[in-house]
């Protein structure tokens, strides 16, 4: 195997926070919430040795990850190193309460990309985002940026969009730019169970107001990075979307589980999607139900065929489309924004070809 890209929850979807739109808490009610054991770490480890990978890419994820402890994660590289014949790329997810300075020297040594979600400035972020007593977590999470700021550390700031955030882009932009926030994705909020998700329209407009405000500030030597547009910027110049969402097909990753069970994607985790575990013989082997996963994303529809932007939106992120899979509920927000931004966006590419 070339590649091997696995989604770790060492704590499962243990919290210590209580976001208002967490789709964590309802997706893990049905699963058992521990934090790993070492055998099932250290099996896991076991597993992807007996798959040889060339290029290994480990993504922890929660709940709150950090939860399980860095003396978890010590045990976790170390066993990497001693088994392993590949590096691994990782990196984790955090909301940042428990980073401290101990912390953060880790993260630094064992070569750690950090994400740190903050929605925005107070308002922003303290609609959604408190901890179990409904206080603000906005200063806890400024000192955890800054603790990964002064040991070296790389991060980048994960922003959930719903209406009413997409809204206040201008101000939580703003509020980025002033903190030196240069590395940021925004991922629209949906959840029509839970009454919060993010419009069609809203999504739109968002998307346009963060492009003028990017566009405004663009240099090509010290440039914000913004997800979504370093992908659009990517197809643009002739190379493949880092992001799965923007390929037109699933990724062939794995979520693992606390437990050792396996998932094909982290927006689908429920029983029904469980493809194996780490106990099976070859859990990485791409099985039966992993491919029709894949497959269903393949499933384009007509409009999409015959879209001028297609080479650019590829139908997007599966859990988006409706009516069967083939229709995305964001097709007009993007369609609308490509119209809107397109001609900037290659200009953008030929500077930075250029530079
Ligand atoms: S930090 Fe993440 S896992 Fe924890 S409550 Fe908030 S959204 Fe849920
Ligand atoms: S559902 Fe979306 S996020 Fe999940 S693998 Fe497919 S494209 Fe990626
Ligand atoms: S903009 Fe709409 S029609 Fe065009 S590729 Fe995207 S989802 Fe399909």
């Amino acid at each position: 195997m070339k590649d091997l890209t696995l989604l770790i929850k060492p704590a499962a979807g243990l919290c210590n926070m209580d976001c208002g739109y967490c789709f964590y808490k309802t997706a893990s009610e049905t699963r058992e919430n521990r934090i790993m054991t070492r055998e099932t770490a250290g099996r896991l480890i076991e597993k992807i040795g007996e798959e040889n990978p060339s290029h290994l890419q480990l993504i922890f994820q929660g709940g709150e990850p950090t939860l399980a402890g860095l003396e978890f994660y010590a045990y976790f590289t170390e066993k990497v190193r001693e088994t392993l014949q590949a590096d691994a790329a990782y990196s984790i997810q955090t909301n940042g309460l428990n980073v401290d300075g101990k912390t953060a020297r880790f993260y630094r040594d064992n070569d750690f990309l950090v994400g740190v979600s903050l929605d925005g400035g107070r308002k922003t972020n303290d609609r959604y985002r408190r901890d179990k007593n409904g206080n603000s977590v906005l200063p806890q999470v400024l000192t955890a940026i800054a603790l990964l700021e002064r040991y070296g550390v790389p991060y980048n700031i994960l922003s959930v969009v719903d209406n009413e955030n997409a809204a206040e882009i201008d101000a939580t932009y703003a509020y980025f730019k002033k903190h030196g926030f240069y590395n940021l994705q925004f991922i629209p909020y949906v959840d029509e169970r839970a009454g919060i998700s993010l419009s069609a329209a809203a999504y739109e407009a968002f998307l346009k107001r963060l492009f003028d405000l990017w566009y405004d500030d663009f240099d090509p030597d010290d440039m914000i990075q913004i997800r979504h547009l370093n992908n659009y910027i990517d197809i643009l110049a002739g190379y493949p979307p880092e992001n799965c969402a923007m390929c037109g097909v699933c990724g062939g990753y794995f979520v693992v589980e606390a437990n050792g069970d396996l998932y094909p994607c982290d927006f689908y985790c429920r029983p029904e999607d469980r493809i194996g575990s780490i106990f099976d013989e070859r859990p990485f082997a791409m099985g039966e139900k992993q491919k029709r996963f894949i497959e269903e994303s393949l499933i384009i529809r007509e409009t999409c065929k015959h879209c001028k932007y297609y080479s650019l939106c590829r139908g997007g992120c599966k859990r988006d489309r409706i009516d069967g899979l083939t229709k995305n509920r964001y097709c007009e927000a993007y369609y609308n924004f490509f119209d809107y931004a397109l001609e900037r966006l290659v200009k953008v590419v030929n500077r930075l070809q250029n530079a």
